[in-house]
């Protein structure tokens, strides 16, 4: 307790800006806000929420949290905010992005727990403002590594994942001195639930199916992203640009309990493991008190009851996400844009229940084998890419809609 509370002093009270507060990991940061203050005396203030569309949670979050700015991302007009007159409100597209532009301060930590690439342009603004940012957004990263990482570096920021594979390997780093080190990194997955499903069986799956992850409990996307392990490929691509490894340097290991969150193999042939309980406010606390370490709100690992930790050899024919990111990393420019764009638009249509599961990695093949990649310079090369990717996965949808029609219609 001694030690705890001054380590609690040598912690920075960061002015916290959080986008994507009603989802799963937006709603663990504020837990993990509160327990800092309430255990540890650690005022973080927060001075700004985003988030997409359930404006109710959005406004009982700035009542309690007394936060005077905020951001709703809908375009529904009929969306009521229940706030105090003096609280500034943007709605809209654009609504995040205005919230930086309005209260962002250099050295504030805007936490970026949004879903998709929509969180791009609030992060990019955020960096030119000189705001350290906490990273869970992985499509941020995916998207427009070739921009964020080189407004980063420029802009002096400190940019931390919160992503729990990347936090591990973030830590292990730490202990490794220079990057020639490094043999090469090991991101670990639970595999999902269809790990040990037969192919047909998982090209058929339902969206109940897929959201009954064994291990986490996540947002709809992410979860969906699990189960076609296009949740590994993104964070391949993500590790690719946090930690600046080439492909080859980089492999994933299924491991179906998640509590070895990702490994560091050094040149030596020494290993470094992060260990924790598959809970997210870890690798969240550890960003907000980063360098520092207190005592969290999550259960610690119970290691009499844990009799086995399992290590198996990812299926690459059941699951090629993975192969197709290693790709994606070794063509550059706008491939992992058009990948991301691609896998959130299939998603989106897969939740909707207009393409079966397996179509997802499919459709996501056929476009990086249709659209090919082009020099990133700048965001506008971003959106372009992200645009293209999303109209020739909606169009191939909406082919294969039109022809299952006639084909009930003729038979
Ligand atoms: P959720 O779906 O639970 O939450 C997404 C959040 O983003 C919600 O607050 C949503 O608001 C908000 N949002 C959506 N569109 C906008 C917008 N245009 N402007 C502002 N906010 C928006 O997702 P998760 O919390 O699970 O995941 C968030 C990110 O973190 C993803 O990139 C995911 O890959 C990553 N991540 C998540 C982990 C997890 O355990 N959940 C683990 C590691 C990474 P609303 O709900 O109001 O529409
Ligand atoms: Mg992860």
């Amino acid at each position: 307790m001694t030690q705890d509370h001054s380590t609690s002093a040598k912690v920075t009270p960061h002015r916290v800006i959080l986008l994507g507060s009603t989802g799963s990991i937006g709603t663990n940061v504020l837990q993990c806000i509160e327990h800092l203050r309430d255990d540890h005396g650690i005022t973080m203030e927060v001075v700004g929420l985003a988030a997409g569309s359930r404006a109710a949670e959005l406004s009982q979050q700035a009542r309690a949290f007394n936060v005077n700015t905020i951001a709703l991302g809908s375009t529904d007009n009929r969306i009521d905010l229940d706030i105090p007159q003096t609280t500034t409100a943007f709605v809209g597209i654009d609504a995040a992005h205005q919230l930086i532009d309005t209260v962002a301060q250099p050295g504030d930590l805007v936490i970026a727990a949004m879903v998709g690439s929509a969180g791009l342009p609030a992060v990019i603004a955020a960096i030119d403002r000189k705001c350290d940012i906490a990273l869970a957004n992985k499509e941020t990263l995916v998207a427009a590594g070739a921009i964020v990482m080189p407004a980063a570096r420029h802009a002096n920021i400190t940019l931390l994942p919160i992503d729990s594979e990347h936090s591990a390997i973030f830590q292990c780093l730490l202990a490794g001195r220079c990057i020639d080190e490094v043999r090469r990194l090991v991101i670990t997955a639970s595999g999902g639930p269809f790990r040990t499903w037969p192919a047909q069986r998982v090209r058929s799956a339902t969206v109940a199916e897929a959201l009954n992850h064994p291990t986490w409990n996540m947002g709809p996307k992410i979860t969906i992203d699990s189960a076609s392990l296009m949740n590994k490929a993104l964070e391949i691509i993500e590790a690719h640009w946090l930690f600046d490894m080439p492909a080859d340097k980089i492999d994933v290991i299924v491991h179906p309990q998640s509590i070895v969150h990702s490994f560091v193999e050094f040149v030596d042939g020494s290993v470094m493991a992060q260990m924790g309980p598959p809970d997210m406010r870890g690798p969240i606390q550890y960003a907000l008190t980063y360098p520092h370490r207190l005592k969290g709100c999550s259960q610690t690992l119970n290691w009499g009851q844990l009799s086995e930790l399992n290590f198996e050899q990812l299926d690459h024919d059941r699951f090629p996400a993975v192969q197709l990111a290693l790709e994606c990393i070794k063509a550059g420019g706008t491939s992992g844009t058009i990948f991301n764009a691609a896998n959130e638009t299939a998603v989106a249509a897969f939740l909707d229940e207009q393409i079966r599961f397996g179509r997802i990695t499919e459709l996501v093949e056929a476009t990086l084998d249709s659209i090919a990649p082009t020099p990133v310079q700048s965001l506008p090369d971003i959106m372009a890419a992200d645009e293209t990717a999303r109209e020739f996965v909606t169009h191939q949808i909406s082919r294969q809609q039109s022809s299952a029609a006639t084909s009930a219609v003729t038979s």
